[in-house]
């Protein structure tokens, strides 16, 4: 089997396919073996687990998951890497390879087909330019997923685990926070990939929670909330959920809900844990739907 974490190795490929690195599609190639058992490691793999992969690349991915997991599913989008990935995976009876953009991919249908209906792991390093839209339609399209392990920007990172008071906190954290508890694996330096992405990656693990944080009355008005509390984040809260325009409450109306929430209208949105943001959206809920 080749080593794909050799940078010779990769090269070699590069020269004998003429496979051209894609910068649109996200194209930086781990060549770093302790990060890829790192990420492996975090994933928590046995031999029962099925495993979803997301931008296979040449394998050198892949390979670790299929000698660690029962059966993986790998999306690649980029057709010129398809004819390299099968060479170097053709030792595993336990991979399905699909040429396909993954987020046009009815993944429900995919993974009950070729995962027998049960429960299934993500684990990728994900092309940067859509990080955050495949992790939330992972996420919210209540797939029965059981764990994410994703290499991604340290800074989206950052952002999809920070804490209330953070400058890294916002929106995306509360819709992340919703769904899963989140732990950093590791910090990973741009000279691991080929070519060296210019900032610095993580690798992240979501644990999927078997029931989300909190149950808001009306789920789609808990998220409009969160997004009017963020849409101007140096603006108090009473100022950011009167003036967002998707709140069907008066000025006063909205002072009056917040202070019937004990959360001071002066405060700023990011201040707001997840379970103060489900108070006031069930609060705001009653008001609406009484008028
Ligand atoms: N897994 C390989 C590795 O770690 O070396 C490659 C990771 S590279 C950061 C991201 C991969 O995602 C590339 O192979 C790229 O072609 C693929 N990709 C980009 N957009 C995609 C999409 N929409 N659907 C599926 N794969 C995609």
């Amino acid at each position: 089997m080749k080593n794909l974490s050799s940078k010779e190795v990769v090269k070699d490929i590069l020269n004998k396919s003429g496979f051209k690195f894609s910068k649109s599609l996200g194209q930086n190639f781990l060549i770093d073996d302790s990060v890829l058992d790192s990420i492996v490691y975090g994933a928590e793999l046995c031999d029962e687990d099925y495993v979803l992969e997301i931008g296979p690349g040449f394998g050198t991915l892949t390979q670790k998951l299929c000698k660690n997991a029962k059966k993986v599913v790998a999306v690649e989008i980029d057709k010129t890497a398809i004819p390299i990935l099968e060479e170097n995976l053709k030792e595993f009876d336990n991979v399905k390879i699909i040429n396909d953009d993954v987020l046009k991919l009815d993944l429900q249908k995919l993974c009950d087909e070729e995962f027998e209906g049960k429960s299934f792991k993500v684990v990728a390093n994900l092309p940067y330019y859509i990080t955050t839209p495949i992790v939330m339609a992972l996420l919210e399209n209540s797939l029965n997923i059981s764990m994410l392990v994703v290499m991604v920007q340290k800074e989206v990172a950052l952002r999809f685990s920070a804490k209330p008071n953070k400058k890294d906190y916002g929106a995306i954290t509360l819709s992340v926070d919703y769904y899963c508890d989140t732990e950093m694996v590791c910090d990973v330096p741009p000279h691991c990939f080929m070519p060296p992405p210019k900032v610095t990656s993580s690798v992240i693990k979501f644990i999927v929670r078997d029931e989300k944080k909190v149950s808001p009355k009306d789920e789609k008005l808990f998220f409009n909330v969160i997004k009017a509390a963020f849409g101007m984040r140096r603006k108090t809260l009473l100022n950011a959920l009167s003036n967002s325009g998707s709140i069907n409450l008066s000025k006063d109306e909205i002072n009056s809900t917040l202070e019937e929430c004990s959360i001071d209208p002066r405060r700023r949105g990011e201040t707001l844990d997840i379970f103060e943001f489900c108070t006031l959206s069930d609060k705001i809920f009653e008001k609406i739907s009484k008028k």
